[in-house]
């Protein structure tokens, strides 16, 4: 029987094996696993047909204990509130893993973009704006991008909402640069996948120099990690995504990659075998990446998974069987809450960068996320080793505990 995933409690089982850890009251899981507020609502768009097509949008507040709400949002068919919320908490222990002071929100619409007009896509996010912007502000939750949003559409949003509130540029992140985005933030979670696998490689004893990665998904997080992971000495041999795979045991040419996925949108017709993404994720290699969905390992591919360590550059790749099973048969995970935190911390920089009304150079940003990135990576390591708990216990606990505290310390109850 195929296994049925249900994100949030799958989620909220990660959390109770890490509040077990630090031996967190009842009350406080309950209030720290509650979300703070939940928002459905109806989006309707005139198609370039002059038909009516009505949407549902999402966005789940989980979190405002540590600061204002952030978290992307994901034009995908697939989204509901499980998914949502799900990732909204994730948001909330990743944040404060960084600790940046943020806290957690995600959304999102149940679409599927590629069936969409550029037209028709601009006309659904200022849909969603419009209905859904009260609950957004520059001190309370600012979206992001996430699968199949990018920089274009947080342009509109941005525009949308001054339309309503006046002109807030810090209202959203991953802006165009000539909105006030900051330069480093696209290729900043890729980066921070990128240190943080280097990172974790060089703890497992696996020498980055020659280590043969195999990357899921080549899109905003895959290619960036496998353009720096190629940087680094590594050697990216396979990626795949939704229009198909190409595997070289010698080595795929990531700068290549990455020019033929911006010119035909996918890795499809890239020289190399082809391999299917099934294949991908049960291969030989020493670092599998997943960069696209979640739940790809599941209870009926873990057992293949031939990989030494598994980096999760998407959110909650690994249902918790799967996880269990990787972590019987000895096979690392680096947690997503960590290795993916790179955008959320680039997006905080955006941010200040807002407020702040003055510019960074990338160097700068740069910098910074590799400030917060590795003492993130230390934290978590020593807690690991010195509690004897696998990375995603140890780095959910860190999350937990600060969320906790600031809880307890802002009091209201
Ligand atoms: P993206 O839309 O830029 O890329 C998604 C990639 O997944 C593409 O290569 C696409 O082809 C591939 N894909 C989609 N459906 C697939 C399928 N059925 N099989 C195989 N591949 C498929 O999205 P992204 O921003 O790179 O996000 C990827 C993951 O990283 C998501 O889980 C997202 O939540 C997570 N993430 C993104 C950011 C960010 O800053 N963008 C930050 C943290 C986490």
């Amino acid at each position: 029987m195929a296994e049925k995933i249900n994100n949030y409690e799958n989620t909220n089982r990660l959390f109770d094996k890490a509040a077990d850890l630090i031996e967190l009251d009842e009350e406080t899981r309950l209030l720290l696993k509650t979300p703070f507020r939940e928002i459905q609502v109806e989006v309707p768009i005139r198609t370039d047909a002059e038909e009516l097509d009505v949407f549902v949008g999402y966005r789940v507040q989980h979190s405002a204990a540590r600061g204002p709400m952030k978290g992307g949002l994901r034009y995908h068919p697939e989204v509901d509130f499980d998914e949502v919320r799900s990732l909204a908490s994730l948001m909330t222990w990743k944040t404060a893993l960084v600790n940046v002071p943020f806290g957690g929100a995600k959304g999102g619409i149940t679409c599927d973009p590629r069936q969409l007009s550029e037209n028709e896509l601009e006309r659904l996010t200022r849909k969603f704006i419009e209905r859904i912007g009260f609950a957004f502000g520059l001190h309370l939750d600012i979206p992001a991008p996430d699968v199949n949003t990018n920089a274009k559409v947080m342009a509109w949003i941005m525009d949308q909402y001054a339309i309503q509130n006046g002109y807030t540029t810090g209202i959203v992140t991953g802006k165009p640069l000539e909105l006030g985005g900051s330069p480093g933030r696209e290729a900043a979670t890729g980066r921070g996948v990128s240190l943080i696998t280097q990172a974790a490689a060089s703890d497992f004893q696996i020498p980055i120099a020659g280590a043969r990665i195999a990357i899921q998904g080549f899109g905003n997080v895959g290619s960036f990690a496998g353009l720096l992971l190629q940087r680094a000495g590594a050697k990216i041999i396979a990626v795949s995504d939704h229009t198909g795979g190409i595997q070289n045991e010698a080595g795929l040419d990531a700068e290549a990659l990455f020019e033929h996925v911006r010119q035909h949108r996918g890795v499809a017709g890239f020289p190399g075998d082809q391999i299917t993404n099934e294949e991908l994720l049960t291969m030989e290699c020493d670092v599998l990446i997943p960069a696209a969905l979640g739940g790809v390992i599941t209870r009926e591919n873990a057992a293949d998974v031939k990989a030494k360590m598994v980096v999760e550059a998407a959110n909650s790749p690994i249902t918790t069987i799967a996880d269990e099973i990787l972590g019987e048969r000895g096979i690392h995970v680096v947690p997503d809450i960590l290795a993916n935190a790179g955008g959320v911390t680039a997006s905080y920089f955006e941010w200040v960068q807002n407020i702040q009304v003055f510019t960074w150079d990338e160097d700068k940003v740069n910098d910074e996320i590799e400030k917060y990135m590795l003492p993130a990576y230390q934290t978590v390591r020593n807690i690991m080793r010195d509690r004897q708990v696998n990375m995603r216990t140890a780095a959910f606990s860190i999350a937990i505990s600060r969320v906790a505290e600031a809880e307890r310390i802002r009091g209201g109850l």
